[in-house]
């Protein structure tokens, strides 16, 4: 984990959030290499969950909604976290994940009784501050209160989902694990509305296509388990969960979850805004309120299951090497292109020739001239740069293509310049 994290600073992938000002905790801030994996991430699942799939739509809604949004949909009162404080240094725990619940870890005085924390960030509106809204705690709830508008406006038939990837906001009592578990943090849900007999198929069907986006991200699935979530311990709205668990450093732990969310939402909205939420089935001439199934994936848990399962160290010509083998559709860099030397200007020319080639193919391309060509192999080797390209004297005295490496292998073939689209496109 420490090898991971120390990569992620060094490499420019994540940052501390307001690291200048000494941080502020349960917050991280992605780099240039970080942002850009993140954004393939979430190219990546919209193509998987929505645009390679049917009646599957994306909306974005607002990341503030009103105190009555989260009053219908039970957040305000069930939407917590035991917590227990101690009494002499007032440092704050989750009462779950705390051994002995007598004595305070940090400082050894007595802890105090068990109470119920709420996640929610109340945030106050307007120049008098009375009114307040909160930052969403869950998306899905951008899904529920629009789900009238999308019907109205598109027309659809059951079943069909609604997507967002977006942010969510939860007060955490202790932020910690890196990226695991942040006050702030995108997911990437949908809500899949369906009739009510039809429950158990979607579940499966949508629990299959959550196993192999696993696969297609490059999470190690040997590391992912699924847990039946037992009654006791699930969400107040859910009537089955399966979590998706992850053998982190840190212990087996929630990387995504799948549950059976009823109608209860769809609901309780209805009830507390006067607004008709109920779909008419056309065929059997009948009014309900459809069910929901939810797979809900928390993007920054991707981020860290990624990176942990793409770390990996080898030995490369005597020297050990450090190498993230990110699938080639969401590495950050999909190629680097290299003169073999700095001060040879017909090098450097046709490097930077193939470079804008290359770059206008699939915008992220790199350019490295500086330091001996093993050091700048290994530089894209540890930022995941699947493919390096390196022009050299045969290139230019024999018009015999450039190499190409591989990054896992460290193997170099020589291919013609025209080639190397077609080359790397077939690869990503
Ligand atoms: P946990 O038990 O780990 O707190 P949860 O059961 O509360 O998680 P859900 O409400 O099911 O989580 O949230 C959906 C997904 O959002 C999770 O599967 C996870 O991927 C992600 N997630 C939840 N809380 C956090 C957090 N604090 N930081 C980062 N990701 C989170």
């Amino acid at each position: 984990m420490e090898k991971v994290v120390s990569l992620c600073k060094r490499r420019g992938f994540v940052f501390q959030g307001s690291e200048i000002y000494g941080g502020l905790s349960g917050t991280w801030d992605y780099g240039p290499y970080g942002a850009e994996l993140a954004h393939n991430i979430k190219e990546l699942w919209w193509k998987h969950f929505v645009t390679e799939q049917e009646n599957m739509f994306g909306i974005s809604s607002s990341t503030l909604m009103p105190e009555a949004v989260w009053k219908a949909s039970g957040h305000l009162s069930g939407f917590t976290d035991p917590m227990i404080e101690c009494k002499k240094c007032h440092h704050r725990f989750r009462a779950d994940q705390t051994e002995d619940k007598k004595k305070c870890s940090d400082c050894g005085g007595e802890l105090g009784e068990e109470k119920a924390f709420n996640m929610m960030f109340p945030v106050s509106m307007g120049s008098s501050g009375e009114d307040v809204a909160y930052l969403r705690g869950e998306i899905a709830q951008g899904m529920f209160v629009n789900f009238k508008n999308v019907l109205d406006t598109m027309h659809l038939d059951l079943p069909f989902g609604l997507t967002q990837i977006g942010k969510a906001y939860r007060n955490e009592i202790a932020p910690r694990d890196f990226l695991f578990r942040v006050r702030e943090f995108d997911l990437m849900e949908f809500e899949y509305f369906i009739r009510p007999e039809e429950w158990e198929k979607y579940f499966e069907m949508w629990k299959g296509e959550m196993w192999r986006w696993i696969e297609r991200v490059g999470i190690n699935k040997d590391l992912v388990h699924e847990l039946e979530v037992p009654a006791e311990d699930r969400a107040h709205y859910s009537k089955r969960t399966v979590d998706f668990e992850f053998d982190y450093p840190f212990g087996r732990k929630e990387l995504y979850g799948l549950a059976y969310r009823t109608n209860y939402d769809l609901k309780q909205h209805a009830s507390a805004s006067g607004v008709d939420l109920s779909y008419f089935d056309e065929d059997k001439k009948e009014k309900f309120i459809p069910h929901v199934i939810e797979p809900s994936m928390g993007h920054g848990r991707t981020m860290l299951t990624v990176l942990l399962s793409a770390y990996k160290e080898d030995e490369m010509n005597g020297e050990v090497r450090t190498y993230l083998a990110f699938k080639p559709s969401i590495a950050p860099i999909k190629c680097a292109v290299f003169p073999l030397l700095k001060n040879k200007p017909e090098l450097v020319e046709k490097a930077r020739e193939i470079y804008k080639m290359l770059k206008k193919e699939f915008g992220s391309v790199a350019f490295d001239d500086n330091g001996n060509i093993g050091k700048r192999y290994r530089r894209q080797d540890e930022i995941g740069t699947p493919f390096c390209v390196t022009v050299d004297f045969e290139t230019i005295e024999k018009n015999t293509g450039v190499t190409i490496r591989d990054r896992d292998t460290g193997k170099q073939e020589r291919i013609s310049i025209s080639e190397l689209i077609s080359y790397i496109r077939s690869k990503i």
